[in-house]
């Protein structure tokens, strides 16, 4: 019988200590999206499987090895996204959105699913933040997408991470790529695994990004797809380098970045760190212009990247990078008695109208086992409400941290609160200023 009190091997639940940590994460990727024109989009988690056999390309890993795939009970063939690219120009043609004015800048936060050897970093269920622009052919919209990843990166509080670029050519210069490639692989193809063997015919390209020991170290020696780009390619390589530079954005060509989704032309690149273990790669992309023509589109240049998210947590709680707190439960209000707890009720919705987190008792537990629960939330202040304090329309504010007190009138506890936290953040605004 399955274990029905322990997740899936190979997934993670976000529990709710963590989850202001990856809303703070998504939210500056949502926005710092924004501030380059991407607006999000949302598609679903499963596709039919052809959508991703086809384009992200049958001889690759994600396809041949990692893919969840099955049959739904209407007998159609459904696989669960293995990343958002594939879906995302699907729903872009399907709804006509590369047709009007371009480019058009979308970006997205989803689960992707692939049935990999679960280790830090690598899941079976992750998650990715990730842009698509479609329809800007130059230079400049990579250099574009790649500061847009650095920012968010940065702006997360990432400290050491290089960017790494390469082009991997167009089918043009690439026939005569892997022309050089099937020669060198063919002289050592006794030692390949049995996959690579395979590819050999079908994709010599992929041997390059195969994870068997044996292959990789064969892959060292192979000749490099820069020595092959076109003029075309090679000027559009030089106006990336060049855009890049302009934008104060430093980078190492890497010319052994292939990438391991087939759909990629001309500029890839990945941002790395040695902060996160053999799992290094925390954002990875490029440029992919035949494919929206491929999914029965208009010709229309594209590209884009994909950040694994979980990867990036490892990576900001292996920096120390420092994180915000999470928010505090405002007021907690303790009544005694059914009388004040009605009171509390309505001070309540009063509060959470005005924006405040405030809690009250709705376990039915006496006094003393109220402020032990509202400590342990870490309320900020806290109100008793008795027969007294209902009588006279005052009651005691208490600052749960230095245990002071101030004496209010219930029906001010609101602009009381609002005084409080104003002061607090002008506080911290003059602090953080001089
Ligand atoms: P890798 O070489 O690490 O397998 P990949 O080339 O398969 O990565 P992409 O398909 O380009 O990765 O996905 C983009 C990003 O998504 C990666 O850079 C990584 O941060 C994240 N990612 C990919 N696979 C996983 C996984 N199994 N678990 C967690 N994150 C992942
Ligand atoms: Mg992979």
């Amino acid at each position: 019988m399955a274990e029905i009190n322990r997740a899936v091997k190979g997934t993670n639940d976000l529990l709710p200590d963590e989850s202001h940590l990856r809303q703070f994460v998504e939210g500056k990727m949502l926005d710092t999206a924004r501030l380059y024109g991407f607006r999000e989009i949302r598609v679903p988690v499963f596709e039919h499987t052809e959508v991703f056999s086809r384009n992200v390309g049958d001889t690759t890993d994600v396809v041949q090895k990692e893919m969840y795939t099955f049959l739904d009970k209407g007998g159609r063939s459904i696989t669960l996204r293995p990343e958002l690219t594939a879906g995302v120009v699907r729903s872009a043609v399907e709804h006509g959105l590369v047709n009007g004015a371009l480019p058009v800048k979308v970006c997205y936060i989803g689960g992707c699913y692939r049935y990999e050897k679960p280790q830090a970093g690598r899941l079976r269920e992750f998650h990715q933040f990730g842009v698509e622009c479609f329809g800007a052919a130059s230079p400049a919209a990579d250099a574009e997408v790649i500061a847009l990843a650095r920012q968010v990166l940065l702006g997360v509080g990432v400290e050491k991470i290089s960017l790494e670029i390469n082009s991997i050519g167009c089918p043009k210069c690439r026939a005569e790529y892997h022309k050089a490639l099937k020669e060198y692989f063919s002289s050592r193809e006794a030692e390949l695994c049995s996959t690579c063997k395979e590819r050999l015919e079908r994709n010599p390209m992929r041997i390059l990004d195969c994870k068997s020991p044996v292959c990789s170290e064969i892959a060292k020696g192979a000749p490099v797809v820069l020595d092959y780009l076109c003029d075309e390619c090679s000027e559009h390589f030089e106006g990336v380098k060049a855009h890049l530079t302009a934008a104060g954005i430093s980078f190492t060509v890497n010319p052994h970045i292939v990438r391991g989704l087939d759909y990629y032309t001309k500029t890839v690149f990945e941002f790395v760190s040695g902060d996160i273990g053999a799992q290094s790669t925390v954002c990875g992309g490029g440029r992919y212009d035949g494919l929206v023509k491929q999914m029965g589109g208009p010709e229309v240049a594209a590209l884009g990247f994909g950040m694994g998210i979980e990867r990036l947590m490892l990576l900001l709680k292996n920096q120390n990078t420092p994180m915000p707190e999470d928010t505090k439960c405002d007021l907690y209000i303790a009544p005694m008695g059914e009388k004040a707890a009605l009171k509390a009720t309505e001070i309540c919705a009063k509060l959470r109208d005005d924006g405040f987190e405030a809690q009250t008792d709705i376990c039915g537990r006496g006094l003393k086992a109220q402020m032990k629960y509202a400590d342990k939330i870490g309320a900020l202040y806290s109100v008793v409400l008795g027969d007294n304090e209902l009588n006279g329309g005052i009651c005691n504010l208490k600052c749960m941290s230095t245990g002071e007190i101030a004496e209010i009138k219930i029906k001010d506890i609101s602009e009381a609160l609002l005084e409080i936290k104003t002061k607090a953040a002008l506080e911290e605004l003059e602090n953080s200023v001089f």
